[in-house]
């Protein structure tokens, strides 16, 4: 008799003999699962080999254009590369499995992490303090404005207003609404800032605070904003920065030096978390020293014996999120900043400056430029003289799909006519800006040429161009009638 090997060609079965009956004798089903919850029939799976599957998924994911597959300067974003090792640092088992309600004593070296992460972020800032509870940036804009307004009422103080340029994201004067203050818009001048005398105006006692996006939303950096912050501080008012085109500040300035009260940063666009699906984020919030006081609960210190959450804050506005946010994505912010080093920060900010203001240049001559400076991490151009020719931003926009490119942000900053707001960031090479710039150019050629093409854009991707009027309008969220 010969020995069993693991490979016998004269075993029956596919295992050579040696794997055991898969129908082994155990527990009787019914004491597992109830006979009432089990299905009649087996489940109607697709049957395919893995080949089939692998391509379906592999097919699926390059349907949508994505960061990992071509250039996506959509304004005010930051899609920039993220580094899969930062990936694989929030997939380490330690971080990635933890309970929420593990004992501290057991998860000292994530809270730690936390903790350094916030002082990595206040050196950024330049402020004194850090709540990382914010899931996006929309969130920490109400929470600044919660802590705000907590702060007034501490004075005995309740101001309802609170201003907005008109050069904000869209997501300040939500906020300002959703925290129940009055927004109220400060007009910008022809150069694209905040207007000293329109903001003169509007400021009295009643003003709980300025809200500013800077570099603000046509790309530009407030040079007035020191003088800006100390007329609001004037009137008793607190200056909110709207922090989420940190990507053009780090390492170069600090907000907390230039007068500012409370911003966020968002760590899911200037801090290594893939974004633009809706998944997790987050929006830490900084604040100088009299709003401390005023921050969510519970808050990480850190004491003889090592970290731990503390809820005993009286004046804080209360709890803003579960748990403490979203801590993976903090991982990955983490590990992109400790690799990166105060040097390499700084070298992303110049290099995202540097390669908005070659794609400014290089396109200036072909569609419109309306602020004529150097931008930061992003540029705003016109395309109404492609418009008087019959062909709108939006069609441009739809025919760089065609072409491979994500559009940029379109009508939007609303001081733009037909605005078309483009964010290279810093990951893109010569080679990529270089070949964009040609697509614009040739689509400015073509609106002269065949406009028509254009206007029936995108022709070449998996759905063209939907109405999309009716699909807001007669929304349908299934996939199959049945
Ligand atoms: C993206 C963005 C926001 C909002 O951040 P979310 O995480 O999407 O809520 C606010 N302000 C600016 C300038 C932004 O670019």
């Amino acid at each position: 008799m010969v020995e069993p090997t693991i490979f016998d060609l004269s075993s029956p079965g596919r295992g050579g003999g040696l794997v055991p009956d898969l129908d082994v004798p155990g527990e009787p089903l019914d004491n597992l699962i109830p006979g009432s919850c089990r299905r009649k029939e087996a489940a109607a799976l697709p049957e395919v080999s893995e080949q089939a599957l692998v391509r379906h998924f592999v097919r699926l994911s390059t349907l949508n254009h994505h960061v990992d597959k071509g250039f996506y300067p959509l304004g005010s974003c930051t899609m920039k590369y993220n580094p899969k090792v930062n990936e694989v640092a929030a997939s380490l088992p330690g971080f990635a499995s933890l309970h929420p309600l593990v004992p501290e004593s057991l998860c000292q070296g994530s809270l730690g992490l936390i903790y350094d992460l916030e002082r990595i972020l206040c050196e950024i800032t330049g402020m004194k303090a850090v709540c990382m509870q914010p899931a996006a940036g929309a969130q920490g804009e109400l929470l600044g404005l919660l802590v705000i307004r907590a702060f007034h009422e501490s004075r005995g103080r309740q101001p309802t207003k609170v201003l907005v340029p008109d050069t904000a994201h869209g997501t300040n004067p939500a906020s300002v609404v959703l925290s129940g203050f009055e927004p109220q818009t400060v007009p910008s001048t022809s150069g694209g800032e905040i207007d000293l005398d329109g903001l003169a105006k509007v400021l009295d006692e009643d003003v709980a605070a300025l809200m500013v996006t800077n570099p603000n939303t046509l790309g530009l950096f407030e040079r007035q904003i020191v003088r800006v912050a100390e007329m609001v501080h004037d009137v008793g008012g607190k200056v909110y920065m709207d922090g989420a085109n940190m990507n053009a500040l780090m390492g170069i300035v600090r907000p907390g030096d230039l007068g500012m009260d409370a911003m966020h940063l968002n760590l899911h666009k200037t801090f290594s978390t893939p974004h633009g699906g809706g998944g997790p984020g987050s929006g830490p919030v900084a604040v100088v020293e009299d709003l401390e006081p005023f921050l969510p609960v519970p808050r990480i210190v850190k004491g003889d014996d090592g970290y731990r959450l503390e809820e005993d804050f009286p004046k804080s506005v209360g709890r803003l999120h579960t748990w403490y946010g979203n801590f993976l994505v903090m991982v990955k912010a983490y590990a992109y900043l400790r690799g990166m080093g105060p040097e390499g920060v700084r070298e992303v900010s110049a290099a995202a400056i540097l390669n908005a203001n070659y794609a400014m240049r290089a396109l200036e001559g072909t569609y419109d430029l309306p602020y004529q400076r150097v931008c930061q991490h992003e540029f705003v151009l016109s395309a109404r003289r492609q418009k008087a020719k019959g062909v709108r931003a939006l069609d441009i926009a739809k025919r760089l799909l065609d072409y491979g490119f994500h559009a940029p942000t379109m009508y939007f900053p609303l001081v733009v006519e037909e605005a078309l707001m483009i964010e290279p960031t810093e990951t893109e090479s010569k080679e990529t800006l270089d070949a964009f710039i040609e697509t614009m150019e040739k689509i400015a050629e073509e609106v002269d040429t065949e406009p028509d093409a254009v206007k029936a854009a995108p022709t070449r991707t998996p759905i063209r161009r939907v109405d999309e009027a009716k699909a807001a309008r007669q929304l349908d969220l299934r996939w199959k009638k049945t």
